[in-house]
C-alpha cells in the first residue's frame, strides 16, 4: 500500500514546488534524491523508528534540512532533537502555517502543533500521480478519523480523537475519479480504522453514491475496509458494501475470551456470539480477516487453545495473531505505568516476541503459546483447512474483471510450480483445488489466491 500520508501533504504544498516521492518499502533511497531537495518531509510509524532515524542521519550528512509528521513524530516529539521542523498532529491544521511562514520569509518554528482534530472536508485529494503505481497492490483512501469507541490497548484515538470526522461524499468520488484518470485498476484499500464509524452517513449517502460511481465507470476497483463486529448486525450496509464493489473486511476480533474483551474495553465484542457474527458477515459475500491479541491480564491458560480453534473454526484465512503491546498514550499504557509494569517504549511490532510491559502470565508461557498458536494456523493441513472451511461459509461473488490478467496467469502458474510441485505440502494445495473445482467453482480464484497467502505466511513464519 502506498504512503497516503505523504501524498496527502504532497497536495498541500504549493504547486510551484518539486516534489518527488521515496516510498522506502518499495524502493531504495538513494544519496542523490536527498541532495536533490531542499527538504526532506519524513512520515513514519512507531516500527519505523530506526529507517526514520537513519534517514535522519543521512539527511544531516547532506545538510538538507528536514521536516517530519505523522504517528511516530506525533506520539515521540522529543526522540527527535535532530529534526529542523515537526509538524504534528494533523496536516490539514498544521502544516499551513509552517507554509505560512515560509512564503513570509519567517524562520521556521521547531514544533507546530494542536490540540484540534483536522476538518476533513479541507483535506485535499492525495497526489496520488507521484506515486510508481506498479510497486503496489492496493492503492488507498481515506474517507473518516476518528474511531466511536475506546479499546484500551488503541492509539488510533489519542491520535485522531473519537468524533468521526468524515470527508464529503464528493471528496471521495474525486479521488476515485483520480485514481480512475490515473488508469488504476483492482484494489483500493480505505484506510480508515473504522469504516462504519459513522453508520448513518456510510449506509445512506456514501455507499449508494459510491455504487453509482462504480456502475457508471465499469466497476474498475475492489474494495477493502477495516470495521467493527458491529457490521455484522446491519444486513442492508452489508449488501450495500457487497454491491459497491467490497470484497473483504478487516475486524478486529482480538479474543474469545469474554473476560479479556471486558478488561480492555472491547465493548463492541463483548455479549454476542463472534464466531456467528463472522458468519453473517462472510454470508453476506465478504472474507473477514481478523487481528487477535493475546497477552491481557486475564487471559487464562486456555486462550492459545481457544484462539486456534476459534480461527479455524471461523475459516478466517488471515489471521493476524499479535502479542499484547502497550503503545504511548494509551490507557493501557498509563495503567501499567501506574503499576510499575513497563518496560520500555513499544517497538510497534507485536509479532517479535518483545513485551514492553510485564504480563500477568509467565513470559515463557505467553510466548510458547504465541508460537503455537502461529504454529497451528499456519502450518500446511490447519490452513488448507480453513480455506475449506470459508468457502463452504462465503457466499462467492462473481469475478471481478480485475482479478483475471496477465499477472494473475502467471501467479498462478508459478503457484503450480512452487506450491504444487515443489514445496512439501503440495498434496493439501492440489486437494484444495480439486475439491473447489467440484464443490465450489465459484471460488476457484479465490481458492487459488488463498493458497498462494499461505505460501508466504509459511515463509514469514518459517514453517
Ligand atoms: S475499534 Fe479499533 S480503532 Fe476503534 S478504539 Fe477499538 S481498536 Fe481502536
Amino acid at each position: 500500500m502506498p504512503p497516503l500520508g505523504l501524498i496527502t501533504i504532497a497536495a498541500m504544498l504549493p504547486d510551484t514546488w518539486n516534489k518527488r516521492v521515496v516510498d522506502m518499502n518499495v524502493e531504495p533511497l538513494h544519496q542523490s534524491d536527498i541532495h536533490w531537495a531542499d527538504y526532506v518531509f519524513i512520515s513514519a510509524m512507531n516500527i519505523q523508528m530506526a529507517s526514520a532515524k537513519r534517514v535522519l542521519e543521512l539527511c544531516a550528512n547532506a545538510d538538507v534540512k528536514t521536516v517530519a509528521g505523522g504517528p511516530l513524530f506525533t506520539q515521540r516529539p522529543n526522540d527527535f532533537p535532530e529534526i529542523d521542523t515537526l509538524i504534528l498532529n494533523e496536516a490539514e491544521i498544521t502544516l499551513p502555517l509552517f507554509l505560512e511562514d515560509i512564503a513570509k520569509g519567517r524562520k521556521p518554528l521547531k514544533v507546530y502543533g494542536t490540540n484540534e482534530y483536522a476538518d476533513l472536508t479541507q483535506s485535499p485529494v492525495p497526489q496520488f500521480s507521484l506515486l510508481a503505481k506498479k510497486a503496489y497492490a492496493y492503492m488507498s483512501i481515506q474517507i473518516s478519523r476518528g474511531c466511536p469507541f475506546s479499546c484500551d490497548f488503541c492509539e488510533i484515538t489519542t491520535l485522531l480523537g473519537h468524533k468521526v470526522r468524515v470527508k464529503t461524499t464528493k471528496q471521495i468520488l474525486d479521488e476515485l475519479d483520480v485514481l480512475y484518470q490515473q488508469k488504476w485498476k483492482g484494489s483500493v484499500f480505505i484506510v480508515d480504522d473504522n469504516f462504519i464509524g459513522n453508520k448513518k452517513y456510510v449506509k445512506e449517502e456514501l455507499l449508494p453514491a459510491m455504487k453509482g460511481w462504480m456502475q457508471s465507470h465499469g466497476n474498475p476497483f475492489i474494495f477493502t475496509a477495516e470495521a467493527s463486529i458491529d457490521l455484522a448486525d446491519d444486513a442492508e450496509t452489508l449488501q450495500l458494501m457487497v454491491d459497491t464493489g467490497f470484497k473483504s473486511v478487516f475486524i478486529g476480533i482480538e479474543t474469545p475470551e469474554e473476560e479479556s474483551l471486558r478488561d480492555c474495553n472491547k465493548v463492541q465484542n463483548r455479549n454476542r456470539d463472534l464466531l456467528e457474527s463472522v458468519r453473517q458477515i462472510q454470508q453476506a459475500g465478504l472474507w473477514v480477516s481478523g487481528g487477535f491479541i493475546v497477552g491481557f491480564d486475564k487471559d487464562s491458560s486456555s486462550v492459545f487453545h481457544r484462539q486456534v480453534e476459534f480461527i479455524q473454526e471461523s475459516g478466517i484465512v488471515s489471521a493476524m495473531v499479535g502479542l499484547l503491546n502497550a503503545p504511548k498514550n494509551t490507557k493501557l499504557y498509563k495503567r501499567l505505568a501506574n503499576e510499575g509494569r513497563i518496560i520500555h517504549d513499544s517497538s510497534g511490532n507485536n509479532t517479535d516476541l518483545s513485551l514492553n510491559f510485564v504480563p500477568k502470565m509467565k513470559q515463557s508461557e505467553l510466548i510458547d503459546g504465541y508460537n503455537r498458536i502461529i504454529q497451528d494456523i499456519y502450518s500446511v493441513k490447519p490452513y488448507y483447512q480453513r480455506i475449506r472451511r470459508l468457502l463452504r461459509h462465503y457466499k462467492p461473488q462473481s469475478v471481478h474483471p480485475a482479478r483475471i490478467n496477465i499477472n494473475a496467469l502467471k501467479g498462478f502458474l508459478k503457484s503450480i510450480w512452487i506450491i504444487g510441485i515443489w514445496e512439501r505440502g503440495r498434496l493439501e494445495y492440489w486437494k484444495l483445488l480439486f475439491w473447489t473445482f467440484r464443490m465450489r467453482p465459484r471460488s476457484m480464484v479465490d481458492a487459488i489466491e488463498f493458497s498462494i497467502y499461505g505460501y508466504h505466511f509459511r515463509k514469514v513464519f518459517k514453517l
